[in-house]
């Protein structure tokens, strides 16, 4: 019997453990369904990659196999490619309407609705997966995410980073600013507002279309992720010089986005199932395009004819000054973005200072 109260009480302690150590997104869990054991859940999500993408589209299935089997099966989530159910660039609009309960793509797609939800993805020359990591769950930026969030009753958790992508393939060398004038490149979101600014033409182009225009010459340059999806697509026959480092996209996160009446009627253990499984797979998706893109740039290297190049310092440093810009005059007609904005750069200003003294003063060691 003591034995038996003790497995109770230690039981009931950890679950109210849970239901009070949890996240931001728990000021919703006061409407969390009672828990049902037999009730089961089946959900639709729907995500922004093509079928079969490698890590991002796989990560979304991981992730809700993952969930089926913590669940016991409670909460099955039918996982469909960007197209399949609904056109990939319409997710958000989909989870937001409650016409599925779960997307996966990144918050950057919808600028167009929210510019200020590009600080959630990436920003050119903004923090890298590690500050963006430190920023969302410690720092307050995930509370600001769900608040930009709220009015179209979608909540939004972190569930995977492409790290630093690449700067582009590139018909020519880039030797100065001068090259860039012109210079007709894909390039999407504010990294093309900033490209343009610099005199460079940023085109927009879907994926599927990127490696023929570059091969045809209808463009000069494009940026695609990293060295593993850019071998994959290719792109490699199309252009020999192969830029470093991606300014432009310096650790784009993933997002999931829940539709907020659908979480809401949720109990309590499969929200924190949810919340958990979305930081595993950030984990998860992470870890994997780092040591795919470690072994590809390997690939990449040995493959004849490729240049790797590093940007100019020059040029970097005008693009970073041009990206300033683009952000405080954005901040400057937009109070919604400055809010982010100013958040965003006051995190951002410590997390300089203090990877100034860890690790880039680390990695700045000769070798
Ligand atoms: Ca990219």
């Amino acid at each position: 019997m003591i034995y038996h109260s003790l497995i109770r009480s230690l039981f009931f302690g950890t679950l109210a453990l849970i239901l009070t150590a949890c996240g931001p997104e728990d000021s919703t869990n006061n409407t969390a369904a009672a828990v049902d054991n037999n009730k089961i859940y089946n959900w639709k999500m729907v995500t922004a990659w093509p079928p079969g993408f490698p890590v991002l589209q796989e990560g979304a299935e991981r992730f809700a196999k993952n969930i089926h089997a913590m669940s016991n099966g409670r909460l099955n989530i039918k996982v469909y490619a960007g197209g399949e159910l609904i056109p990939a660039l319409q997710t958000f609009d989909a989870v937001s309407q409650g016409t599925v309960e779960m997307g996966h793509g990144s918050a950057y797609y919808w600028a167009g609705k929210v510019p200020e939800a590009q600080f959630f993805s990436t920003v050119p020359f903004g923090m890298t997966a590690r500050g963006m990591n430190a920023w969302l769950y410690h720092g307050g930026g995930l509370e600001i995410w769900r608040e930009v969030y709220k009015p179209f009753h979608v909540i939004p958790f972190p569930i995977g980073n492409t790290g630093v992508q690449m700067g582009g393939w590139f018909n020519k060398e880039i030797n100065s600013l001068a090259d860039i004038k012109g210079l007709k490149m894909r390039i999407p979101g504010l990294g093309g507002k900033v490209f343009a600014k610099a005199g460079g033409n940023p085109v927009l182009l879907a994926g599927s279309e990127v490696y023929t225009a570059l091969e045809r010459n209808t463009i000069d340059a494009t940026e695609w992720v990293g060295p593993f999806h850019d071998q994959r697509l290719g792109l490699y026959r199309a252009a020999k010089h192969y830029y470093y480092p991606g300014w432009h996209e310096p650790g784009s996160v993933l997002e999931l986005t829940v539709n907020e009446r659908a979480w809401n009627s949720l109990p309590a253990d499969l929200q924190a199932i949810i919340k958990n499984a979305a930081m595993a797979e950030n984990v998860q998706m992470f870890s994997e395009i780092e040591e795919k893109n470690l072994s590809a740039l390997q690939e990449l290297k040995d493959r004849p004819g490729i240049e790797l190049h590093r940007f100019p310092d020059d040029v970097l440093a005008k693009l970073k000054m041009l990206t300033d810009e683009a952000l405080a005059e954005e901040a400057a007609n937009d109070p919604k973005f400055k809010h982010v904005y100013d958040a965003y750069q006051a995190f951002r200003k410590n997390d300089d200072a203090w990877s100034d003294v860890s690790e880039k003063a680390y990695l700045a060691i000769g070798k």
